[in-house]
């Protein structure tokens, strides 16, 4: 179905590499000026699917259209679309200045040079680099090798920036503050971005919505609040490193896991059968303390301090790994001791059941 709101539109998108599926079916559709990321472990199609909305890989099947258009015959220099590797890719014996104005001066239709001198000028400005521009690239830092690939992309005043790990190369402080002028630039551009990360903390800090890759499929479209409070399914409750994920049988509304049998009062279709449990919403009570809710017995094995919560790992008889978070905000770091065991319980509406039900 047409959607001409839409400034890009993935329709039934495949692409194999020899027997490896890199994309499975893709469909996606991305309004104008959206900050979108794109989540998915290693291996799981992120980069195959910027390639071939770039121009760079034409898909075994499926169409890309741009502003309402099938682009399918353009090459990647027609496209409207920006891409901002991971590895920079500058020109190492270039100055800043002409790393910038590269694609300006060498496109189909060169401004004058005063034009080019202005924007780039421009934008090099925009991106924090003012001062910066008679500079070679090998004589500035990471982070600011990072600016000029997002500098030299921008000036060519793509509606569609693509960015594949762009901050992965950087130190956390760095990553943080390129995080906020990623979105300054946005809001002062309304250019559109597909930011692509392993890390589901940054998707879910950067995004309006967040798409979940998962070998090679669209697992979850949605917002970050939704990812975050209903994953579409046990391997996107996994990625997002927030839930504890049980195995275990669904018999109608009957869960029967490693806790026993529990009555789940909502099923979320997904082939693969398993129960969550958010980090935070379990609790640790004495082993012998009178049931109350569903209960797991574990042994405590350690903690991890984590500055505003603390993380307390817990291990069942059948040797899974259960996390516990505790937000200090509710209280005190809890002391456990070590190799003795406990009860872990949650509320069962605040647990996740998948499956066929
Ligand atoms: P991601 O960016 O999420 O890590 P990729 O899109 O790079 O994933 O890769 C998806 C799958 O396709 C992986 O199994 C990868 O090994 C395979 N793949 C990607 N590019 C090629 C290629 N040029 N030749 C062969 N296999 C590839
Ligand atoms: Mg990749």
């Amino acid at each position: 179905m047409a959607d001409h709101s839409a400034i890009f539109r993935l329709e039934g998108i495949s692409k194999s590499y020899g027997n490896v599926v890199a994309l499975h079916d893709v469909s996606l559709s991305v309004a104008g000026n959206e900050y979108i990321s794109l989540l998915g472990p290693s291996g799981s199609g992120k980069s195959t699917l910027l390639r071939v909305i770039a121009g760079f890989e034409a898909p075994d099947r499926g169409r890309v259209y741009f502003e309402g258009r099938d682009i399918a015959a353009m090459s990647a220099h027609e496209r409207d679309i920006g891409f901002v590797f991971q590895n920079f890719a500058l020109f190492p014996h270039l100055t800043v200045f002409d790393n910038v104005a590269f694609g300006l001066v060498n496109g189909k239709a060169p401004p004058a040079a005063a034009e080019v001198e202005k924007r780039v000028k421009e934008v090099i400005a925009l991106v924090g680099l003012a001062g910066m521009e008679g500079r070679g690239v090998h004589q500035i830092s990471g982070g600011q090798k990072q600016r000029v690939a997002l500098a030299r992309t921008l000036v060519m005043r793509p509606k569609l920036v693509l960015l594949d790990e762009p901050l992965g190369a950087l130190d956390a402080n760095l990553r943080h503050r390129m995080r906020n002028e990623l979105r300054a630039i946005r809001e002062k551009l309304g250019v559109t971005f597909l930011h692509v990360t392993g890390s589901e903390t940054e998707a879910l800090a950067m995004g309006d919505r967040v798409v979940v890759l998962d070998r090679g499929r669209i697992a979850q479209f949605a917002r970050p609040d939704e990812v975050y409070s209903a994953p579409a399914s046990p391997n996107v409750a996994h990625f997002l490193n927030r839930y504890n994920i049980f195995e275990g049988t669904l018999r109608g509304r009957n869960f029967e896991g490693p806790f026993g049998n529990l009555a789940v009062s909502h099923v979320t279709r997904s082939d693969r059968t398993a129960y969550a449990v958010r980090y935070d919403r379990m609790r640790v009570e004495p082993e012998t303390g009178h049931a109350d809710g569903p209960g797991l017995p574990a042994t405590y094995v350690a903690s991890e301090y984590l500055g505003s919560s603390v993380m307390y790992f817990f291990e069942t008889d059948k040797g899974q790994v259960v996390e516990v978070e505790h937000h200090l905000s509710l209280g005190e770091p809890r002391n456990y001791e070590p190799k003795a065991r406990y009860m872990l319980r949650w509320k069962p509406e605040d647990a996740i059941a998948y499956g066929q039900g």
